[in-house]
């Protein structure tokens, strides 16, 4: 008995109604087999599973089930032998790694359950995270629409990961890592409260109309408070009105337009008047619904302004004026 022996796309749609009725995991699990990496069978709009649709359907047709370990070939021999019954196979992109505004809200939700729960993808807390990270608008909706992207298992598998770099709970201090969870609980561990009310903010704009226009630049990937808050950040600096009332304000006080970290002014280095940026000094998660005042933004030349956005700790242009000054 092999795959070769398949030939019944009756046999192949049976299999499909005993997946919706048992459900993906049900379904699976009954037969032994592990989630698809590779190539899955459209029907209807629905996504199975290549290899274990193809296992049970030979089941249906002949009565004996393909195991898991019987394939050979491969994933792409299972492909060709369901596209030449006349199925449509897909094998789907990649999804996305988790952003910083994405691992920030497991982070917290996290911090505030690992006493009392053990995660799983029936989890109330897991399933319910899973919904909202499918509904925040940073990736486009043909990447959401995908049924893995951050669906409850994956969901379940992050929290994992990050009880295994809790201190806490591992009894070991954390390295440096690399990886994006570490980083994220490097910046945000410690402050918890903080962290709620940064995650807070991100629920309430990332689901915006926008929340998916991103700034078109690079750092926003690396941003310490994620690319939700980041992009609006920004949004802030850009406001023109805004952006022309601080400069007025201190060009009248200061007689010119220098860099409030570096104190260049470009009039001055390259005969160019007000090549100069808004920034923001106080984090969004810390200004919170306030009317942004003048006394919150900073002049900074666009070199410092990209030094402060990447910098960890989160420094101020005081802050990173005077660690300057002692770098020297
Ligand atoms: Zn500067
Ligand atoms: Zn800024």
């Amino acid at each position: 008995m092999a795959l070769a022996d398949l030939t019944d796309p009756q046999a192949v749609l049976a299999a499909a109604r005993e997946f919706d009725q048992r459900g993906r995991e049900g379904f699976l699990d009954k037969y032994g087999f592990r989630p698809a990496r590779g190539f899955f069978v459209l029907i209807d709009g629905k996504q199975y599973d290549a290899k274990a649709l193809a296992g049970v359907a030979h089941l249906h047709q002949h009565g004996t089930l393909l195991t898991r370990d019987m394939f050979s070939g491969g994933d792409s021999t299972v492909a060709r032998r369901l596209e030449h019954l006349g199925f449509e196979v897909t094998k789907p992109n990649r999804l996305p790694d988790w952003t910083t505004d994405e691992l920030m809200l497991a982070l917290d939700l996290y911090l505030r359950t690992r006493e009392r729960i053990s995660y799983s993808a029936s989890t109330q807390i897991v399933t319910d995270l899973s919904a909202e990270l499918r509904a925040l608008r940073i990736f486009g909706d043909e990447t959401r629409a995908d049924p893995r992207f951050r669906n409850p298992a994956g969901v379940a598998l992050k929290l994992h990961n990050l009880s295994s770099i809790d201190p806490s709970h591992t009894g070991e201090g954390m390295g440096h890592g690399g990886s994006g969870d570490a980083r994220v609980w490097q910046d945000w561990a410690h402050r918890p409260d903080e962290l709620a009310v940064a995650v807070a903010l991100i629920r309430e704009r990332g689901t915006g109309d926008h929340a998916l226009v991103d700034t078109g630049e690079e750092d926003e990937y690396e941003a310490p408070e994620g690319r939700v808050l980041y992009r609006q950040h920004r949004r802030y600096e850009r406001d023109r009105t805004l952006v022309a009332r601080k400069k007025a304000a201190v060009r009248k006080s200061t007689g010119r337009l220098a860099c409030e970290v570096c104190g260049r002014d470009s009039a001055e280095v390259y005969g160019v008047e007000g090549v100069i940026d808004v920034h923001h000094i106080v984090p969004l998660h810390k200004v919170g619904q306030s009317v942004t005042a003048l006394e919150d933004l900073a002049l900074v030349c666009p070199t410092c302004h990209r030094v402060l956005h990447q910098h960890r700790p989160v420094l101020t242009p005081t802050e990173l004026r005077l660690s300057m000054q002692h770098r020297h």
